[in-house]
């Protein structure tokens, strides 16, 4: 898909952020990891907030976590979202411990509920951008 075509928001891709998204890029889902306490973490930051160890790595997920909550937007925030409504953005939690806000691609609303099963699944956007997205785990 050429860069021209996606029309909806990237995240910005520089600093710590940007590693998260160069392993999506190469379909792999990482996150933090204090290698003193071995806390996960996520968003991106400097300090475990556990233990305050400046030491950590990008650990590869398992992948797999369960919806923890979302909301539908029967309006969309952007007008480049118009298209999608009505969509449900979802926090899934990782069997890491981790959360992040995304995308399920296979369930509609009505079909969500607490704790789904899912799994990562690699929506490459653009030449550039791969977003994690989830899908229903089999
Ligand atoms: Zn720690």
């Amino acid at each position: 898909m050429a860069e021209t075509a996606y029309k909806r928001p990237l995240p910005r891709r520089r600093g710590m952020a940007g590693e998260f998204y160069d392993y999506c890029k190469k379909h792999e889902l990482r996150f933090q990891r204090c290698t003193n306490c071995g806390t996960w973490r996520h968003v991106p930051r400097d300090m475990c907030a556990k233990c305050g160890s400046f030491a950590w790595e990008w650990a590869k997920s398992a992948g797999k976590g369960k919806v923890f909550s979302w909301t539908t937007a029967m309006q969309p925030m952007l007008p480049q979202f118009a298209d999608l409504v009505p969509y449900s953005p979802v926090i899934i939690e990782m069997d890491e411990g981790v959360r992040l806000v995304t995308w399920l691609t296979d369930v509609p609303a009505e079909e969500l509920r607490l704790g789904l099963p899912v799994e990562v699944v690699f929506d490459d956007v653009t030449p550039e951008v791969t977003l994690p997205k989830f899908k229903k785990s089999s």
